[in-house]
Formats: C-alpha cells, sequence, structure tokens
C-alpha cells in the first residue's frame, strides 16, 4: 500500500505515513485489487448483408457453371463456321490479286491455314472447358466434405 498524500511504500498496518505523517485510511488492506474496468464487448455486426452477398455469389458461380458450357459451344460454332469460309475468302483475294494462279494458291494455302485454325481452335475451348470443370468438381468436392 502506498500512502495517497506523497505515495510513500507503506508497511502493513501502518496507522499513518512514515514519511509525511498522513494518516493512511483503512477499510482496504492491502489495497483494492487491481481489477481493469469493463470493456465493453461492441454489439456484433449483423451477418445479414454479407450472408445475403456469399449467397448471392454462390448463385453467380452456380449460374456461371450452368452458362459456360453454353457459351463455349457458341464461340466454337461460330469461330469454326469462320475457319471453314477462310480457304474461301482466301480464294477469292487471291483471285482477285493473281488471277487464276492467285485463287488456287489462296484455296491451298485457306485450307492448310483452316485446318490448323480448327485443330487450335479446338484445343483453346477444350482447355476453357477443362478449367470450368475443374472449378465444378473442386466445388463438388467441397459440397461433399459438409
Ligand atoms: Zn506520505
Amino acid at each position: 500500500m502506498f500512502c495517497s498524500k506523497c505515495g510513500t511504500n507503506l508497511p502493513d498496518g501502518a496507522a499513518a505515513c512514515p514519511s509525511c505523517n498522513n494518516a493512511v485510511e483503512a477499510g482496504t488492506p492491502g489495497g483494492a485489487p487491481n481489477t481493469p474496468p469493463p470493456v465493453p464487448t461492441p454489439p456484433p455486426i449483423a451477418p445479414k448483408s454479407s450472408a445475403l452477398s456469399k449467397d448471392n455469389f454462390t448463385k453467380f458461380i452456380n449460374f456461371d457453371i450452368m452458362i459456360t458450357p453454353m457459351i463455349i459451344k457458341i464461340v466454337y460454332i461460330a469461330g469454326s463456321i469462320m475457319i471453314v469460309l477462310m480457304p474461301f475468302w482466301m480464294m477469292i483475294t487471291g483471285g482477285i490479286a493473281g488471277g487464276f494462279l492467285g485463287a488456287i494458291a489462296g484455296l491451298f494455302f485457306g485450307v492448310i491455314i483452316a485446318a490448323v485454325s480448327l485443330v487450335l481452335f479446338r484445343l483453346a475451348c477444350e482447355q476453357i472447358k477443362l478449367f470450368f470443370s475443374i472449378h465444378k468438381e473442386l466445388k463438388d468436392v467441397k459440397e461433399k466434405m459438409k
């Protein structure tokens, strides 16, 4: 216990401070336990909005999985048509530029380019499809673990 006036460390049971002779207040032997004031707990933030946004996000993901293969399919078909038309377009431009031989050359290179493009385009579409199927599989695993 310390003196309330000068702060000297008082011996136990002392009636007055040996330093300043100030009367020691009785009633709290050993001093009051040093308890910190209760910290008010902040009110819990309503999880309504975050839960709702999470739900919306899950819905969006589901929708995305549903719609993506369809988009890939449409893009693949449209792209394939354009690639197939490429030899004819090259034949016409070749014909304008170099007459009959130009048209033959245009058709020849057009077919080669179209064949390579079809394979590459197909692979690209498969990659996109694979990415989304992996995403879906991961989600299925997560669902099973619940
Ligand atoms: Zn004192």
